[in-house]
């Protein structure tokens, strides 16, 4: 096979393809490592932290995955292999074991071939947050990638890496697979171990799939679900996933809700492409049998400030650990006026390692947190999500799916939100409502908008999110995959 051919198949059939004995193992993994070194790095899209060192796959190819490469995002624990959240307090970080999502996927035969860049800590919709700089959009690399799973969604959006695994904690693989014409799929909380995930917000935090489709998605999910003794807060999956082959969508019941559809004002503004597209997708829904019901979701539009008290009242607690004694950076105390002795060196080594958006969640979280506040902001923020997620078990019992545009916007020019964070955080008014209710959604490309934008002018990536209740992914993906081909969006398009 030609190179061209080899990166033309989806994850899926390149497994296939090696398990038949039509495609070497080596072969496969050589095509993508000379791409990821050649387009990867930060001379070009610096979708990658890390390139695998090793030119060939070691050892024979395992099944199922048949060695097909993976991409990981950077706050994945790899053993020995650097992890380091896309900040520089875990610059050079190797640690000692390997997350389980990981090495699940490694398990079942994928070859680890690259670490992704990402927002510091995950913290970001644009991956501009990160330490190791920005990542570029493959489909106009004066953009963003969408965060902070970006540098993944750039990787796979490229063609770089065959698929990518992400998080997403209010949208991280979501908005990203959206603005770089990809699939990416949040799983329903619990559905994937945590352990060796380098954590943001933990009732929050899902690992997931970023793919060229959705059968690809289901493929990478299959292997990654399950209980794990090391985390405790995951659930065995209540039934095998199945690789999803609907086509049809007759009988389904899809839900817009009043207040996350393309007329709601809370998004800030949606632009008129994407509402076009949405509504596109929506017509064609209807085509292939399903019917569309105006729902509500009364809470949603509380769902942003709610997320926006939560996660970094976690992530005060969580980044605490980050205190130069255990790992990564260790500042020298003092500077001028600084401290001395160990709480200098504390403070010298946070204030160091530390990026801006970090340092900002912090001290909004720890202000959330403090006596005298806890309730007002914390204890409030906590009975919205209540809320919201009662507001997702009534809208449940009238449709089967809910459908949303996963973001207001398609991709936005670097910089042009960095000043900016409240507007920065709006990116996140689509996919904030199912994070909290603990949820599964995906999005799937479903056109392009902007005229003038993009390779020919044709326009950049939209996304068209499906969420469903607590476990449904085998029936999100089942409807996902009827409207993927029905779209016939070229997942290709974007290829270095
Ligand atoms: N953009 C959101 C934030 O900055 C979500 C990030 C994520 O899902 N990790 O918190």
């Amino acid at each position: 096979m030609s190179e061209s051919q080899i990166i033309a198949l989806s994850a899926t059939e390149a497994a296939a393809a090696v398990i038949a004995g039509e495609l070497d193992e080596r072969e496969l993994y050589g095509v993508y490592h000379r791409r990821a070194r050649e387009h990867g790095g930060s001379d070009a899209l610096n979708c990658f932290t890390w390139v695998s060192e090793l030119s060939e796959p070691g050892g024979a190819p395992q099944r199922p995955l048949g060695g097909v490469p993976l991409a990981v995002k950077d706050l994945f624990c790899t053993k020995d292999v650097p992890s380091q959240s896309g900040s520089k307090i875990l610059e050079g970080y190797r640690p000692p074991y390997t997350a389980t999502a990981v090495s699940k996927l490694q398990q079942a035969g994928a070859t680890m071939l690259a670490k992704t860049n990402q927002d510091e800590f995950a913290m970001g919709s644009s991956n501009e947050s990160s330490a190791f700089g920005p990542v570029r959009n493959p489909w106009d690399r004066g953009r963003v990638p969408g965060g902070s799973s970006g540098g993944s969604a750039a990787a796979v959006a490229a063609g770089l890496a065959p698929w990518a695994l992400g998080t997403d904690t209010g949208g991280s693989i979501r908005q990203p697979a959206a603005l770089c014409g990809i699939v990416g799929l949040k799983p329903t909380y619990g559905a994937v171990s945590r352990y060796g995930m380098i954590a943001f917000a933990s009732s929050l935090d899902q690992a997931g799939p970023l793919t060229r489709n959705v059968a690809d998605a289901a493929l990478m999910l299959r292997h990654m679900v399950g209980q794990d003794e090391a985390d405790a807060t995951s659930l065995a999956f209540p039934e095998p996933i199945s690789v999803p082959d609907g086509v049809r969508l007759d009988g389904v019941r899809l839900g817009v809700a009043t207040q996350l559809s393309a007329e709601s004002e809370g998004a800030g503004g949606i632009e008129p492409g994407v509402a076009a597209a949405f509504e596109a997708t929506l017509k064609l829904a209807q085509e292939l049998g399903a019917s569309i019901k105006t729902i509500e979701l009364p809470h949603a539009p509380h769902a942003l400030a709610a997320y926006y008290v939560l996660a970094p009242a976690e992530c005060s607690s969580n980044l605490a650990r980050f205190d130069g004694v255990r790992y990564g950076l260790r500042a020298e105390p003092g500077g001028e006026d600084g401290e001395r002795g160990l709480l200098g060196m504390y403070t010298r080594t946070r204030h160091d390692g530390f990026g801006a958006e970090v340092k900002r969640r912090i001290m909004l979280g720890t202000y959330a947190l403090s006596a005298g506040y806890y309730d007002a902001y914390y204890g409030r923020a906590q009975r919205v999500r209540t809320k919201i997620a009662e507001d997702f078990k009534t809208a449940f019992q009238d449709v089967d799916f809910i459908v949303t545009p996963t973001s207001a916007t398609v991709a936005f020019e670097l910089g042009a939100l960095t000043d900016d964070p409240w507007a920065m955080y709006m990116n996140d008014y689509f996919t904030v409502p199912m994070s909290l209710a603990g949820i599964p959604a995906i999005s799937i490309p479903c056109g392009l908008a902007g005229d003038g934008l993009g390779p020919g002018g044709n326009g950049l990536p939209v996304g068209f999110q499906i969420a469903g209740p607590a476990f449904s992914e085998n029936r999100v993906m089942q409807a996902a995959h009827a409207l993927e081909a029905a779209i016939g969006f070229d997942s290709a398009a974007a290829f270095a």
